[in-house]
């Protein structure tokens, strides 16, 4: 990736979008348009639709249809592995022009976006692609004058809803897996980031999805979104996002038709540094850049930071250090360690929790400003409060922003005991040469994902998924396809 390529599509007019319903662009039934607001300049990029129940409708109907019609739910699974592989190599070849859609529409750096966004999508459903025919069904051990099969069925119209930090990364997550399954999807990406799956629908169709499989519809979530929660022939509603909608969807399935809702939502996860650290200056920089990143945008990010008291000066100093190093400015610059916060109603949100944390009597050690307001985009300084205890606000709400927490622990017993201080249970990383230690701590910690001397790591072939407040169901791996399967049993007579 050359800047000079970068630079050459920065600065791209993108036409007002259309919603992709049935294989083809349409407007919203009641004319509605929303601005699209670049966080790099906080300038009007284009208008995306703002879609009503009645295109939602639409949507849902064309997929229903296509479902019934079969001519993709009841291909050949080496017939679908064909097109979405051909998926996956087309956003490939876009990668570039993707990326730069998306940092320009959400603000993330380039250097992150790139490979988190369109080729991290390529190899999501290449690796859903890959893996329909190789996925049995089963023969339940019976007795002996009857046969008992069960078979693996995709469940009809998924829904799928997501946040704005990597659209094209969890959107993939889920795409990929109910497309493989042989489901139709109706796609609703979030207001402030809906450019790249946009392009998405349009790349699926060039690819040879059928009409009607996968369908894209933008628009405010409290519309848009609430349409697809109450619909009645939507079978399922796999959502990533924050855990205030997550329940609304919880209540929309229980007031309709009882579909299934998978929940991938927040978390405030910790990051524990013992004092037998493999190399305390590495781990300090890979906490620094496991919240910072993305502007601390990541659902996973390593948010509350606790450090053995033993090293806790010399670590502290090297992270505050790391931190004020970091490069902050404008995402599409290569050198950026850090883009710009998503929109202005994240920005204001962060700074409230610096006040917050202020007031609670936590200790700020560098940043808790915003940054290049001249540029009228939305910068924020990567940001540590210390003396952080587990009753403040910043140690049990979720930023999602460039905000940590730090707190000191004595001993394995209190790391163990802050750690789990939380309704969340997504992430988390345990620093320590100590075999035993880090086993333990395995076992001890309630997340979905305890790292080992890292942040951050995964790829497609782990599960990703929250315990407590932070969700159920995994996305990613083959038990994605749970979500988005029904067994059913065929019990024949022998005799
Ligand atoms: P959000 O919950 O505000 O929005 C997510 C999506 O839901 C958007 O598409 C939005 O339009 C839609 N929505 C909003 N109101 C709705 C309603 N009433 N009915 C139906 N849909 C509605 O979340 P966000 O601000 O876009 O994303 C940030 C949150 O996502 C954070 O909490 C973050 O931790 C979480 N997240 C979790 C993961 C994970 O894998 N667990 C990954 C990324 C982000």
């Amino acid at each position: 990736m050359k800047q000079a390529d970068i630079d050459a599509l920065r600065g791209k007019s993108i036409a007002p979008q259309g919603l992709f319903i049935d294989g083809n662009w349409t407007q919203p039934l009641n004319g509605g348009r929303l601005d699209v607001l670049s966080p790099i300049d906080g300038k009007v990029l284009t208008t995306i639709a703002d879609a009503g129940a009645e295109d939602v409708d639409r949507a849902v109907r064309a997929a229903r249809i296509a479902f019934e019609r079969g001519s993709w739910s009841r291909m050949a699974p080496a017939g679908r592995k064909k097109v979405l592989l051909k998926l996956a190599d087309l956003i490939e070849a876009h990668a570039l022009e993707l990326a730069v859609l998306g940092v320009r529409d959400n603000g993330t750096e380039i250097s992150m976006a790139y490979k988190a966004e369109p080729l991290s999508a390529a190899g999501t459903f290449r690796y859903y692609a890959e893996a329909i025919d190789k996925i049995y069904g089963e023969i339940a051990p019976t007795q002996a004058d009857v046969l008992g099969l069960i078979h693996r069925e995709p469940l009809g119209v998924v829904a799928a809803i997501v946040p704005w930090n990597f659209p094209m990364m969890i959107g993939a997550w889920k795409v990929a897996p109910a497309l493989a399954a042989g489901n139709s999807v109706v796609l609703k990406p979030a207001e402030v980031a809906s450019l790249t799956l946009l392009r998405l629908g349009e790349l699926a169709a060039e690819a040879g999805l059928p009409e009607g499989v996968f369908n894209v519809v933008t628009g405010r979530g409290g519309v848009t979104g609430e349409a697809l929660g109450l619909h009645m022939d939507v079978d399922a509603i796999a959502f990533t996002g924050s855990g205030g909608v997550g329940r609304r969807l919880l209540e929309y399935s229980a007031r309709s038709n009882l579909k299934r809702v998978h929940l991938e939502l927040g978390g405030k996860s910790p990051n524990i540094v013992f004092a037998d650290a493999p190399d305390l200056d590495q781990a300090a920089k890979v906490s620094a850049f496991g919240i910072f990143r993305n502007s601390g945008q990541v659902c996973v990010a390593g948010s509350r930071l606790l450090v053995q008291a033993s090293v806790y000066d010399r670590f502290m100093e090297r992270l505050v250090a790391v931190t004020r190093g970091m490069r902050v400015g404008d995402p599409l610059d290569l050198a950026s360690d850090a883009g710009a916060v998503s929109s202005a109603e994240q920005l204001a949100k962060n700074l409230g929790h610096v006040t917050a944390a202020e007031e609670d009597g936590a200790r700020l050690l560098t940043g808790g400003n915003r940054l290049k307001e001249e540029t009228g985009g939305y910068y924020m300084a990567p940001t540590i409060f210390d003396e952080v205890t587990p009753a403040m606000r910043l140690a049990r709400e979720e930023v999602f922003g460039p905000v940590l927490a730090v707190s000191r622990f004595e001993d394995e017993a209190e790391a163990v005991r802050l750690a789990n201080a939380t309704v969340y249970g997504l992430a988390s990383a345990v620093w320590t040469t100590n075999l035993a230690t880090a086993h333990r701590m395995v076992r001890a910690v309630r997340a979905g994902v305890v790292h080992v001397n890292t942040y951050g790591g995964a790829d497609i072939t782990v599960p990703l998924g929250g315990f407590g407040q932070s969700g159920f169901g995994r996305d990613k791996s083959l038990h994605a396809f749970d979500k988005y399967t029904d067994l059913k049993t065929a019990w024949i007579s022998l005799g």
